[in-house]
């Protein structure tokens, strides 16, 4: 069975009803996901399903596609960020059943699960950190020995250590 897209779900009432729930969000509903991406007219597709029967536990099991645009941290231009994640997340779950079942859990409010805010963090951790085109040349201002330094870092915090001392 399939069945439309709403943002709040009654857990207690989803469990084992076995509907698959599919739809597109508009990106501007995702306040805290647009903050942190170039915006624009987009939308998120996604499909998920409550169920219980592979861990015995409630749990949401889904995909997400988006095609975003993030901000090159080298030139500061638009660069395309799709976004193709699967996501399986146990609901209300205790500490000791995290631990047993190895997944992350998600927690409802009074039994009523918030799937746009699920969603939303799920697309979060899916960003990458620093966000850069593959072409190196994107920026021409770029400068190589920023460039350097920065792999020096990356590879060495105490070859930094090093120079900073060399400069006082
Ligand atoms: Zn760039």
């Amino acid at each position: 069975m399939q069945a439309r897209l709403q943002q709040t779900y009654r857990v207690s009432q989803e469990i084992g009803r076995n509907a698959i729930f599919k739809g597109s969000i508009e990106l501007s509903k995702l306040q805290r996901l647009s903050s942190l991406v170039i915006p624009q007219p987009g939308t998120i597709q996604v499909s998920f399903e409550f169920n219980q029967s592979a861990f015995q536990h409630p749990a949401v099991t889904g995909h997400i596609e988006a095609e975003l645009s993030v901000e090159c941290q080298r030139c500061l231009g638009p660069m395309a960020q799709t976004i193709d994640q699967d996501f399986e997340l146990l609901i209300d779950a205790s500490d000791e059943d995290i631990q047993t079942f190895q997944l992350d859990s998600v927690y409802s409010e009074e039994g009523y699960l918030d799937m746009f805010a699920v969603i939303e963090d799920e697309i979060i951790l899916a960003l990458p950190l620093v966000a850069m085109h593959e072409d190196e040349a994107c920026n021409p201002h770029w400068r190589p020995d920023t460039e350097s330094e920065q792999v020096v870092e990356k590879n060495n915090p105490f070859a930094v250590l090093e120079s900073l001392k060399g400069q006082s």
